[in-house]
């Protein structure tokens, strides 16, 4: 009960406790351990629907939904059903099954870009493996990312912008040799000019150009549509191939993916590779990554570009991701998750300029972000320009009255179809008393 989350005792802390003793820092993902906002992490006892209960069997409203996956809410009951199935059929084989058939079809269906998919266990995986794909068919080393867009920890994508455009980027982690960074051009986001300019300089040695169309990870950040336009064409122009990391934003902004969004904008268009993750398992470890037939050949074992995995197109995640496209796929699915998130991010507007509190907030699908900055940012610069303290004073106050959002101000937000009208105004009503509060 609500009662018991004032107990005494406090399960969280506990667990937390016990937890450091044997995992670094307690938590598997780095993100997870409250670090940025202070406070004890929550420990999940269990989740149905829109919510999860802690240790202290105190109930939340979750707008993180494992970071994206539960875009239907937790155990939606078509899900559970196939996943209880399969797991009786067997849990991994290390063989190929029907199944993944099944899934890559409903993908290549999702996702017309793609030609083909090659399935593989996590985002990180299928970013690391759309790179070297990338090189291995263009011969090539160099590319381009964008300063404030995450694609998973492989070694190649882990770096900061150097000293200028003519100069590479340099490690944000110990433990990767500056070598192994030293082909990775990083670059402001939505700057067209700067894009101009490095492939001016570097144009005809780029394997590719990789970008979150709608980023996520430096909370919420569309690349505008001009943006997006150049470095389609110059990408084209210099035989660079674009990829979409859709990790995210895949079957999460809309039924066909920031692609499609695009797409509907700029005539034609389409990345090269896409990088698929999150929602395609449902919340099983699966991502995947696609394109055209001529570049995923290049692949093993057909063609000399290699790559694997033990429990890659793992049959009991490839039912969970099945189910969950399935369900997704429904008519009317997306306008009304894209309603309900639209209503979330209005209304917490509304209440923070009743507050007098600078606010902007934006959302597609069933992803969003808000900032407590008075215009959207367009980069990664402007999102960190936003009060810390402020932030974690909101974070700990929705916390406090049962809302869960990422604990990082730098992160985006997700609204599943499992929240109802009354979730929305529970948490409006919530962020209203905190906005209030100051
Ligand atoms: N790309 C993007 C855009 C992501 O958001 C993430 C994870 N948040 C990844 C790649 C890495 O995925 P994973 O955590 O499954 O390795």
């Amino acid at each position: 009960t609500e009662k018991s989350g004032a107990a005494a005792v406090d399960r969280n802390q506990q667990l937390f406790d016990r937890a450091r003793q044997v995992i670094p820092g307690g938590v598997n993902s780095p993100v997870r351990a409250f670090r940025a906002v202070g406070g004890t992490p929550r420990f999940v006892q269990r989740a149905q629907g829109a919510y999860f209960w802690d240790a202290n069997g105190k109930r939340h409203i979750d707008y993180i939904g494992s970071w994206g996956p539960m875009i239907l809410g937790h155990g939606h009951p078509a899900v559970v059903e196939a996943v209880q199935k399969a797991v009786l059929e067997g849990f991994s084989f290390g063989a190929p099954t029907e199944r993944e058939i099944e899934l890559a079809e409903e993908i290549l269906r999702l996702v017309p870009s793609m030609q083909m998919v090659r399935l593989v266990s996590s985002g990180t995986e299928a970013a690391m493996s759309a790179i070297r794909l990338a090189r291995g068919a263009t011969g090539r080393s160099k590319l381009i990312k964008f300063e404030g867009c995450y694609h998973g920890h492989a070694d190649a994508l882990l770096v900061k912008a150097g000293s200028g455009l003519a100069t590479f980027g340099n490690p944000t982690s110990a433990g990767v040799p500056p070598e192994v960074v030293q082909h990775t051009l990083v670059l402001e986001y939505n700057n067209i000019q700067q894009l101009e300019e490095a492939f001016a300089l570097h144009g005809d040695e780029l394997a590719c150009l990789m970008i979150e169309p709608i980023a996520g990870n430096m909370n919420f950040v569309r690349a505008s549509v001009p943006f997006m336009q150049r470095c389609r064409e110059l990408c084209t122009r210099h035989g660079a191939l674009l990829v979409f990391d859709e990790v995210m934003s895949g079957f999460r902004v809309a039924l066909g993916g920031a692609q499609s969004i695009y797409a509907r904008a700029i005539p034609g268009f389409a990345p090269d590779i896409s990088v698929l993750g999150k929602v395609i398992g449902g919340g099983m470890p699966l991502a995947a990554f696609g394109g055209p037939r001529s570049i995923m050949e290049q692949l093993a074992p057909l063609g000399p570009v290699y790559q694997a995995g033990t429990l890659s197109g793992n049959p009991v995640a490839t039912a969970c991701g099945l189910a969950t496209l399935r369900e997704i796929g429904k008519p009317g699915f997306f306008d009304a998750l894209a309603a309900r998130t639209r209503s979330l991010v209005d209304g917490l507007a509304g209440a923070a300029r009743e507050a007098g509190v600078a606010f902007s907030a934006d959302s597609e699908g069933g992803m969003f972000g808000f900032f407590l900055l008075d215009a959207l940012p367009q980069n990664y610069g402007q999102v960190m320009k936003t009060d810390g303290p402020r932030f974690n004073k909101l974070f700990h106050g929705l916390l406090d009255r049962g809302v869960y959002i990422a604990p990082a101000l730098y992160e985006a937000g997700f609204v599943s179809s499992a929240h109802s009208a009354q979730d929305i105004a529970d948490t409006v009503a919530a962020a209203s008393e905190v906005f209030r509060a100051g």
